[in-house]
């Protein structure tokens, strides 16, 4: 069985492997890269695993003239920079001592060792530099199946690192196969586990969801998530009750994790997931546009076309009706309407008067839906 991803013969990765490879060390691509690429899916990032010790790992860098970043010596990654293409680079490690979020690690000699410590079968694939597999664990069967399956106790895996019950539901959405539904023994540790979910930055659980919610069809992992009590621990109030009709909606361009949000629901949904400045602003402008009421158009006009997209989308889901049939046309309208009072027209007015004047006759003008002429509203 081999691996055939262009990544595998870019000159950087070449470069890496060389290196790393000098002295005679095992060195494998691990993870989301070996996974991906045997599913024929783009990788976020190349993971790389080598039974040579941190400091081996910088020297071999270092004489083949590599740059490197001493990311998480501790744990045992250095990440090494070609061009602009970064690979993490990991000794073989196994967990010694766990505490629901941090782990004390020693490093191993073995690749079984390695694999052991990893979350989910089909995350513990290795390939070596010319795309041979190495599968310690029998990942490709379940990878295969596209069965998310974690290694060996669920309950074990889970207390050992609650993140990894996030990690479940994430990469069950990404990879898993809706017919074969979830994995009952992960998902009745994951409920058990829900406790666990306090001990971990929200940084972190935001990271996960919103994977979770980007992914192509959400629903059946997020109703999972809200019955074993997983999703309420995460946003208070949430609800996974329409997302289906949601995704049933929208259209391939139209998928937006943010919209997704909206219809969970849920509480304080910007501090629960340490959302960006950008994302904390695109969630307020849908939640104040469907608390407006504005019709499409108007909301195109104030807050542009994918807070019109999203407030149609939401709304429609949340009242289980349909976004209007004409909604691009509405959207184009309200782009590219042009309020036809300027400060001239005001002519007595300056300063703050006149901004005020402005402002509350745009708003006028808007909600009657463009319809109010120059002398209307003067
Ligand atoms: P992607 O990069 O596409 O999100 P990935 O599988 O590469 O997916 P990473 O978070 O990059 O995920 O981690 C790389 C690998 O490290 C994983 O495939 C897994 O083997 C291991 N890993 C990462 N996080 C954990 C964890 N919390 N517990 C156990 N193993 C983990
Ligand atoms: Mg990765």
């Amino acid at each position: 069985m081999k691996l055939t991803s262009d990544w595998l013969q870019n000159p950087d990765t070449i470069a890496v492997m060389k290196a790393l490879q000098a002295k005679n060390n095992q060195v494998f691509f691990v993870g989301g890269c070996v996974r991906n690429g045997l599913l024929g899916v783009s990788t976020a990032d190349i993971d790389i695993s080598t039974d040579a010790r941190p400091e081996q790992i910088i020297a071999l860098a270092k004489i083949a003239g590599l740059k490197f970043i001493p990311t998480g010596i501790d744990h045992g990654t250095v990440t090494v920079v070609v061009n602009s293409n970064s690979f993490e680079v990991t000794c073989f490690r196994k967990d010694i001592e766990t505490d629901g979020r941090h782990a004390v690690v020693a490093f191993a000699d073995d690749i079984y060792d390695d694999a052991k410590r990893r979350d989910f079968t089909m995350n513990a694939i290795y390939a070596l530099a010319d795309g041979t597999i190495v599968d310690p664990l029998n990942g490709l069967i379940d990878l295969k199946k596209r069965h998310v399956r974690f290694i060996e106790n669920a309950t074990n895996r889970i207390t050992e690192d609650y993140l990894r019950i996030l990690r479940f539901f994430r990469f069950t959405a990404q990879y898993g196969d809706p017919a074969l539904g979830i994995d009952a023994d992960g998902l009745a540790a994951c409920a058990a586990g829900v406790d666990g979910i306090s001990l971990l930055p929200k940084e972190r659980i935001g990271n996960e969801m919103r994977k979770i919610l980007g992914s192509k069809n959400p629903s059946l992992v997020l109703a999972a998530m809200d019955i074993s009590g997983i999703l309420a621990k995460i946003l208070t109030g949430a609800s996974a009750k329409y997302m289906a009709i949601l995704v049933h909606l929208e259209q391939a361009d139209q998928i937006n994790w943010l919209t997704r949000l909206v219809v969970l629901g849920g509480s304080n949904q910007t501090a629960a997931l340490r959302l960006t400045n950008a994302e904390a602003r695109e969630l307020r402008h849908t939640l104040k546009a469907i608390e407006l009421g504005y019709k499409p158009t108007a909301i195109a006009f104030e807050f542009g076309k994918n807070i019109a997209i999203s407030t149609s989308l939401a709304l429609a889901a949340l009242t289980e009706t349909k976004p209007p049939i004409n909604l691009e046309a509405q959207i184009t309208q309200g782009t590219s309407a042009i309020f036809p009072i300027t400060a001239k027209d005001l002519g007595g007015l300056h300063g703050k008067q006149l901004g005020e004047t402005l402002k509350k006759l745009q708003k006028l003008w808007v909600a009657s839906d463009f319809t109010l002429k120059k002398q209307d509203l003067l």
